[in-house]
Order: structure tokens, then C-alpha cells, then sequence
């Protein structure tokens, strides 16, 4: 026995239904775009005093200790790259700042 083909009628509502679910499906995706933050500069003046660097592997701190990275801190926003320490900016996910504190598991 064959499934029944859905109906035109059918076809046309799910696809309306669609269409107007994109735009708000689009704007619930958050990306650093969307925030509009912009990638912080190094030279910062707050980034510099806490030392923060693009890639955690270069940084010369002694307090740097290796697999600290943005990525793995409680102020780090992965969906838009922003840090709670740096409003307005985005920092890398492999960068590091003297801040870190261990995200929670
Ligand atoms: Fe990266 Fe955390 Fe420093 Fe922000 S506070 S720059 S997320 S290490």
C-alpha cells in the first residue's frame, strides 16, 4: 500500500510556513557579526594590562598555564566569541588573559 501523496494545498502551506519561520530561526542564531563585536585589538589598553594574547601557547606570563585558553573560561561566550572582560569585542578562542577562571563543567 502506498503513502498518500501530500496534496498541493498541503505542500503550499509547509513551505509558507517555512518561509516565515526562517527569518526568525536567522535571528535567533547568534554569531559575532550579529553582536557586532569587533575582534579586540591587542593593543587595548585593558588587554594589554591583563596580558591577553590572540594564541595562549605564546603567552610569556607566568601565570599562563598550558590548555588555558579563552575557549575553556567562564567568561568566554562561544556562540559569539565575546568575553565578559571586553565589552563590545570578540576574543579568540585559543587566545588567554591573565583573567582566566576555569568554566564550570
Ligand atoms: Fe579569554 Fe577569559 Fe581572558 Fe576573556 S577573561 S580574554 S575569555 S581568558
Amino acid at each position: 500500500m502506498k503513502a498518500p501523496l501530500p496534496s498541493r494545498r498541503k505542500f503550499l502551506f509547509q513551505a509558507a510556513v517555512a518561509a516565515a519561520a526562517l527569518p526568525i530561526a536567522m535571528r535567533l542564531i547568534p554569531d559575532a557579526r550579529a553582536a557586532g563585536l569587533t575582534k579586540l585589538p591587542l593593543d587595548n589598553p585593558q588587554a594589554k594590562a591583563l596580558g591577553y594574547v590572540d594564541d595562549a601557547s605564546t603567552s610569556k606570563l607566568p601565570s599562563y598555564k598550558p590548555g588555558s585558553t579563552c575557549s575553556n573560561c567562564q567568561f568566554f561566550t562561544a556562540a559569539t566569541g565575546a568575553c565578559a572582560l571586553f565589552a563590545g569585542f570578540s576574543v579568540s578562542s585559543k587566545g588567554w588573559c591573565s583573567a582566566w577562571a576555569k568554566k564550570p563543567a
